[in-house]
């Protein structure tokens, strides 16, 4: 648990929820206050909790907690947008899905972090909103690796620092940016990325949302720089893995991450 203080009034996005015990759900929740906390919501799978509405998955809450033994504990919770649209169109659920979910296997209980909880709700306005959700969706990507120290080098070489040109180039996931073509020989992990792509990467990256959302980009487009943002992407989350599993051999002991 992230504070000492007894009661915590948070702003929050739950991200998801697991049956516990007989009657209540522990619930993974993104705060605006506190970043990543797990609470539990007691009595919320009765048939007549009025708490339990409030506290779906991709629902935006103000809650009331009191701290547990273990979890903190929630006591009051108020909507504040239940975000309709994405529960009454296929797509816009998936999207909202993924939205929330690489968020979760992104964060640990690490603390605030106001400007992430900023980008989340934000999301997930703009996939209920707009007609069309692909640009906020890279939007988010790009901008959540920003925040979370993985803002990925779109001007420079990342091997020999020489300038890059808005041309056909690579992109490597190890090194966490583009590769000109001189370097490409001592990459073998990379992969290309044609101009057009880097082009909307930088746009997306560099841009405010009102702006980036100009950007009308082909099928083609489209599909590459999915495939290139997924390619770094799952990169970052296996190695991120890894270290997970790496430092719960070092503590030899039960873990947050054991709740799953
Ligand atoms: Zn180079």
């Amino acid at each position: 648990m992230p504070s000492t203080e007894r009661v915590l009034r948070s702003e929050v996005v739950v991200l998801r929820h697991t049956d516990w015990g007989e009657a209540d759900r522990l619930l993974v929740l993104y705060s605006r206050e506190a970043g990543k906390l797990r609470a539990v919501a007691k009595g919320a799978r009765k048939l007549r909790s009025r708490k339990a509405g409030h506290l779906e998955p991709f629902t935006r809450v103000k809650l009331m907690l009191a701290r547990g033994r273990d979890f903190w504990i929630v006591t009051q919770a108020e909507t504040v947008d239940a975000y309709m649209p994405l529960r009454e169109d296929l797509l816009r659920t998936g999207y909202a899905a993924y939205v929330i979910e690489l968020l979760d296997r992104f964060t640990y209980e690490e603390g605030e972090n106001r400007p992430l909880y900023q980008l989340l709700t934000d999301t997930l306005e703009r996939i209920s909103l707009l007609p069309d959700a692909f640009v906020a969706v890279r939007y988010y990507e790009i901008h959540l690796l920003d925040l979370l120290g993985f803002r990925p080098e779109l001007f420079r070489c990342v091997r020999c620092q020489t300038e890059i040109k808005a041309e056909n180039q690579y992109f490597d996931a190890l090194h966490g940016g583009v590769v000109c073509p001189n370097c490409i020989g001592q990459t073998p992990t990379a992969r290309p990325v044609s101009m057009n792509v880097l082009k909307h990467l930088r746009h997306f990256q560099r841009s405010s949302f009102r702006d980036a959302l100009r950007a009308d980009p082909s099928p083609a487009v489209r599909s590459e720089l999915e495939a290139v943002l997924t390619y770094y992407l799952t990169y970052l989350l296996e190695r991120k893995l890894n270290a997970s599993a790496f430092i719960k051999v070092v503590r030899s002991g039960p873990t947050s991450e054991d709740l799953h």
